[in-house]
């Protein structure tokens, strides 16, 4: 077996002396979740440049029984990427693989290296007149591989769906150091099991994603961007039943956000206006976006809003007026989690019910958390019309100051969502994932047949364990 100093040694031979941060060097920000949950220890956080060297390193790992913890941006929530306390690990960071390898208008799609970070891609996107459509409040620091890896979900997955939707073909290297290489990017392809979807939604723990190819849309050219006030959720969801049946596929987003949300983004974020006074439960954005430049949603959407407060379903609606306003607003939503990070210590929950079940959901949740933890703040914000619905219960940092001091509240809290996810029919992750944060929980809510086969198909494709142990699944006894 290799010393720490050897193995080293020998990750510099694969990869280049420059390339590998050794244990004692400047390590800190990738043995550390993006909360500060979780801190965990690595023999080598090594930055890697091609496919190729994946594969020689995770050949190395496996001969020598080291665990390996694939790391994007590092933006999770919950704790997926951290490499862990106990054993000798190490970081795989993809940074280096930033290639945009091909971008095709004609196809619709571009191939990317796993590295690049999301806000690159809409870019490169954007630069052939097209749309990458993923778009969420980590763009500017998390990447592809990560995205991929998490199924992310985000602002518009109503309109194009989740990442999993999004993806054509895979690069990936196997736990034995095989590359997989489905990068064809083929719309149509029948034969046999669809191999990708093993990985999308994985969390690192089945391979290493080194390249995707993905899929591109025309790029909007038209938008019209209101701010509904509402008094109750369930108004949300009649107003998603009407813009369903009128605007259609125009409708590109639909955000909610509880006005104790919004007061935890104007109390602690503090370049973020709120030009809107907060005297309602709830707040909806509502996005129509077209492909064909000069289209006028602004009529249509006004129609619908204005029918809406006639009949008083919804309290009140502001119309974006320019570019900059609709970004202002858009500014707000993506503040949600900087704002309740910096509020307290924060238990999050990443709940999708179905749409039908959602305004009972949120009442029952809300009373229910309010009852056991009354010292709680619990603010709420979602994507509505894909039934997923963040419930976060801020607690005091001064009498929670960290995970250890929290976990019987959160405990209890976990409880409360768990049992009224399940009682409504839903998922206790929509989008975040399960990683460590989640991973008891997962065991308390998901059938085990589900659970004897994920562990299943784990211990085929990764017999020894070594790919991001302990994370959705425990680890195998070794
Ligand atoms: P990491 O956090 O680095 O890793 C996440 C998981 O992916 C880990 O299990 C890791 O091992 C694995 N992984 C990373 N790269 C690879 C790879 N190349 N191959 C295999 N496995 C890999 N998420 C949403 O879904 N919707 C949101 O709206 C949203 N908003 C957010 C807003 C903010 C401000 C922040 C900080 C986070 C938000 N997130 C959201 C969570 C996070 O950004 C996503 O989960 C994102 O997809 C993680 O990407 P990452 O590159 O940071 O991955």
């Amino acid at each position: 077996m290799l010393t720490d100093t050897a193995l080293a040694g020998s990750l510099a031979g694969i990869v280049g002396q420059a390339h590998v941060i050794a244990a004692g060097g400047d390590q800190e920000p990738y043995l550390v979740d993006w909360r500060g949950r979780y801190h965990g220890r690595a023999v080598a956080v090594v930055k890697l440049g091609s496919t190729a060297e994946v594969a020689a390193v995770v050949r190395l790992c496996a001969a020598e029984g080291i665990a390996l913890v694939p790391q994007g941006g590092n933006t999770g929530m919950c704790g997926a990427a951290t490499p862990p306390a106990e054993g000798r690990s190490i970081v795989l960071r993809l940074d280096r693989m930033n290639r945009i390898r091909a971008v095709s208008p004609l196809a619709n799609s571009i191939t990317v290296e796993a590295g690049c970070i999301l806000q690159r891609i809409q870019e490169a996107a954007a630069e052939v007149d097209r749309l990458f459509p993923l778009s969420l409040g980590a763009e500017g620091s998390c990447q592809i591989g990560g995205n991929i890896a998490t199924n992310a979900g985000g602002t518009a997955v109503l309109r194009y769906g989740p990442t999993r939707e999004l993806v054509l073909g895979l690069e990936v290297v196997l736990p034995d150091g095989t590359v997989l290489d489905r990068l064809q990017g083929l719309r149509k392809n029948a034969s046999g099991y669809d191999l990708k979807q093993l990985f999308i939604g994985s969390e690192g723990t089945l391979g290493i994603i080194t390249a995707a190819s993905l899929k591109l849309f025309a790029r909007p050219k038209a938008s019209a961007l209101a701010l509904v006030a509402l008094p109750e959720m369930e108004a949300a969801l009649r107003l998603l039943e009407r813009l369903r049946g009128t605007v259609g596929d125009r409708l590109g987003s639909l955000e909610a956000m509880s006005r104790g949300q919004i007061e935890v983004i104007a109390e602690h974020v503090p370049d973020v206006a709120i030009p809107f006074a907060l005297d309602c439960p709830w707040y909806l954005l509502v996005e129509l976006t077209d492909t064909l430049a000069g289209t006028d949603l602004r009529t249509p959407l006004e129609a619908v809003l204005g029918a809406a407060l006639e009949e008083g379903l919804i309290a009140d609606a502001i119309l974006a007026g320019s570019e900059a306003q609709a970004a202002a607003l858009w500014r707000i939503r993506h503040s949600v989690s900087e704002g309740s990070k910096r509020a307290g210590y924060v238990v999050s929950h990443d709940s999708a019910v179905p749409l039908e079940r959602q305004a009972v959901f949120v009442r029952n949740t809300e009373r229910r958390i309010l009852a056991a933890v009354p010292q709680a703040r619990v603010v709420m914000h979602g994507h509505i019309g894909d039934g997923n619905i963040h419930v976060l219960a801020i607690l005091d940092r001064d009498r929670t100051p960290d995970a250890a001091a929290a976990a019987p509240v959160a405990q209890r809290i976990n409880e409360i969502v768990d049992d009224e996810t399940a009682a409504q029919g839903g998922v206790i992750s929509a989008e975040h994932g399960i990683g460590l944060s989640n991973r008891d929980r997962l065991a308390r809510v998901t059938a085990p047949g589900d659970l004897d086969l994920m562990r299943r198909i784990k211990a085929l494709l990764d017999p020894q364990g070594l790919l991001n142990p302990g994370k959705i699944l425990l680890p195998a006894p070794r």
